[in-house]
């Protein structure tokens, strides 16, 4: 018998529904048997009401540290996701790998503090600030490996191919240097990423062509062959410059082109895909491909907005990202993917599953299947036997939650609380969040402030 505990919680959202007074007991950080209708006994408290952890589809941890660094506006009025990246440059030039480090472990500190337990970090710093390999080509993902372990995280690492500067195979320019490799370079990127992460338990390694801006179709075939059966992820169809340029020089968008390249299908993530036609939302919804929204980001990038209702009306997966990370809040994220839907159809609801059937479970539960496929994560998710154990609690006591039980909790959580619910959060059965606290914080923010203030 291994390590093992018991949790005991007043209501739970299980795989099967809302259940009250139920123990949950764990072995070597999964779930090994769920009780209902049962009293606390000498199980510990877990609290009021439990949740299964979401993933966090997509991630660029360092650009925590510029959050509201890039809200004022140059001397050109058509500020956009363009010069907001040439500031991304600028900034990441300073980096090391201890940095890199110290800010992602705050930023996963704040991601669990709001509801995360996983995150799937799309990480393309890879060389030194003079564009040259370090000895271990993983060494950058290995300060993010490190943050996974300081902070307690589930880490799907996904280092990510980035070659070219524009579509047609463009050579890469100043700012890039430090992503760019070859596919010889990434096959060995790739297996130091796997030995970064061999000692997380539940680490997963994806691989991540940047965008069909920075991978030739080559490229792509040569990467989709390294995945083997792992998770792939790319950017794709998130600026419309970018479908332009497509179109000009392949003479089909993003999306199309994606699919005429690669059989896109359940292990894929298409992380934004905003700029979307009705045939290409049909496109991604039958392929099983999982839509990674990033809707903060996206609204704080002027991106556009993602066609959901009628993706979702085809059946299409989705899950939530914090990407830029400007701010991290897993229920604002639910929240703000469906008031952009509100805004845009002059509606209300527009994602909830069915008729009578709230939108705020709808949702949640959506973003907990697409957030697990697209992390890699097996079967069975959420809060059954067999699961890895991750929970996130709310607090019942809360004004927010007067009177609410079952799914007006989450409605209430994610359209009007937001983070501040969050009580307790454990992953892999190990307690990493107390009282909405992550339990190292003190020590994470004083390294983050020591290196922001260094970079600065
Ligand atoms: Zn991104």
């Amino acid at each position: 018998v291994g390590d093992q505990s018991t949790l005991w919680f007043r209501s739970a959202l299980l795989a099967d529904g809302w259940a009250d007074d139920v123990r949950i007991r764990i072995v070597d950080g999964r779930i090994a048997e769920i009780r209902r209708g049962e009293r606390r006994g000498d199980a510990a408290d877990g609290g009021e009401i439990a949740l299964p952890g979401l993933a966090n589809l997509h991630s660029h941890a360092f650009q925590r540290a510029m959050a509201g660094l890039t809200e004022r506006r140059g001397a050109d009025p058509c500020d956009d996701f363009w010069s907001w990246r040439a500031q991304m440059y600028r900034f990441l030039d300073a980096l090391d790998p201890q940095d890199n480090q110290a800010i992602a472990a705050l930023a996963y500190a704040e991601m669990l503090e709001s509801g995360f337990t996983r995150v799937v970090e799309f990480h393309y710093l890879h060389h030194d600030p003079k564009g040259a390999p370090y000895a271990n080509p993983a060494q950058m993902g290995a300060g993010i490996a490190a943050a996974a372990a300081e902070t307690g995280i589930g880490l799907t690492l996904a280092p990510v191919f980035y070659a070219h500067s524009d579509f047609g195979g463009a050579p890469p320019t100043g700012g890039q240097w430090r992503f760019v490799c070859s596919i010889d370079m990434y096959a060995d990127l790739l297996a130091a990423s796997e030995r970064a992460v061999a000692g997380l338990s539940g680490a997963v390694i994806a691989v991540a062509p940047h965008s069909l801006r920075a991978v030739t179709e080559e490229e792509l075939s040569a990467l989709v062959a390294l995945a083997g059966d792992r998770p792939i992820h790319i950017h794709v169809a998130e600026q419309q410059g970018e479908v332009r340029r497509c179109l000009e020089v392949h003479g089909r968008r993003p999306v199309e082109l994606l699919f005429d390249l690669a059989q896109v299908g359940p292990r894929w993530c298409l992380v934004h895909a905003t700029h979307v036609e009705p045939s290409e939302v049909s496109l991604i919804a039958r392929s099983g491909a999982v839509a990674g929204l990033c809707p903060i980001t996206e609204g704080n990038l002027g991106d556009g907005v993602f066609p959901a209702d009628e993706y979702a009306k085809a059946g299409g997966r989705f899950g939530v990202g914090a990407d830029s990370n400007v701010r991290i809040d897993a229920a604002e994220e639910l929240r703000m993917l469906e008031y952009v839907q509100r805004l845009t159809l002059r509606r209300r609801n527009v994602l909830a599953p069915g008729p009578d059937t709230s939108t705020g479970r709808g949702l949640f539960e959506q973003a907990l299947k697409g957030g697990a496929q697209a992390a890699g994560v097996a079967a069975p998710i959420g809060l059954a036997a067999g699961a890895s154990a991750d929970i996130v609690s709310l607090k019942a006591d809360d004004v927010h939650l007067v009177g609410r039980r079952g799914d007006p909790v989450l409605d209430s959580w994610i359209f009007s609380a937001g983070r501040s619910l969050v009580d307790g959060v454990w992953v892999g059965g190990r307690a990493v969040v107390h009282d909405g606290r992550h339990v190292r914080r003190s020590a994470i923010e004083r390294a983050y402030v020591r290196t922001v203030e260094k970079i600065l």
